[in-house]
């Protein structure tokens, strides 16, 4: 055809996932693309119009990143590339079927960062004078069992539960959305940066023990020795303070 643009772009980028970027876009994808037997569409917010912009130069295209309303979009037409997508559980109506992908362990933290990107939530609540940092992942069962079993084994804990809609969300509070941005941002490629900035804010993961100055992970925001043994010797040594005569 004379005259017709052609697109280009690296139709083979899923077939293995192997790096921390493919995991991420997988992820990300997961959460938020679109995907038919023969198309790919990955659509975000028009003020993330640059992330879109990161995933087209990764996938190498030349087609350019459309705007719709408030959208801003890569959409990718090609039967090969939604194929290597459905063989990693991207199928068409994804959002009652998702599973977790068949990936290597240590992309896991990839997969979920760039899942959360999509359809995670980091926000705070008041309870009286403590302020509670909440980190949330919404999806299906079977997506949120997964997220959930790969950063338990992590050492991120959290709490898995149904809604009524019947859709699943699996919740970290406190000390344990240090832990997972710890886990999720440590040797990471890519990521959204508004949803990296609001992790920031949520405190350090590591504390200097009061009493042996060691570093260790608290697990309460008050805790201030690292070991019961620390927290023992701090108690006798108050008393011996209080029990000496003035
Ligand atoms: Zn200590």
């Amino acid at each position: 055809m004379p005259g017709a643009i052609r697109y280009r772009f690296d139709v083979n980028y899923f077939r293995s996932i192997d790096t921390d970027a493919k995991a991420y876009w997988l992820g990300l994808l997961a959460a938020d693309g679109c995907v038919t037997d023969r198309s790919v569409a990955l659509s975000l917010k028009y003020s993330d119009a640059a992330h879109v912009r990161a995933f087209k130069d990764e996938l190498a295209a030349n087609q350019p990143v459309y705007r719709s309303r408030d959208m801003a979009g890569l959409l990718i037409y090609s039967i090969a590339f939604a194929k290597s997508l459905a063989a990693r559980g991207l199928v068409r109506r994804k959002t009652k079927r998702l599973i977790f992908p068949d990936i290597p362990d240590r992309l896991a933290p990839a997969f979920i960062r760039g899942y959360f990107d999509g359809d995670g939530s980091i926000y705070t609540t008041v309870a009286g004078t403590e302020t509670r940092w909440i980190a949330e992942f919404c999806g299906t069962e079977m997506m949120m069992r997964g997220v959930r079993a790969r950063l338990d084994v992590l050492n991120v804990p959290g709490y898995l539960y149904s809604r009524r809609n019947g859709m699943w969300i699996t919740r970290y509070q406190n000390m344990s959305v240090r832990w997972l941005r710890d886990v999720l941002y440590e040797n990471a490629s890519v990521w959204l940066p508004r949803k990296r900035a609001l992790f920031d804010r949520c405190g350090k993961s590591e504390y200097s023990c009061r009493m042996c100055t060691v570093s260790f992970r608290p697990v309460r925001n008050s805790q201030l020795y690292c070991s019961d043994l620390c927290n023992l010797r701090a108690c006798r040594q108050r008393k011996r303070q209080t029990a000496t005569p003035r």
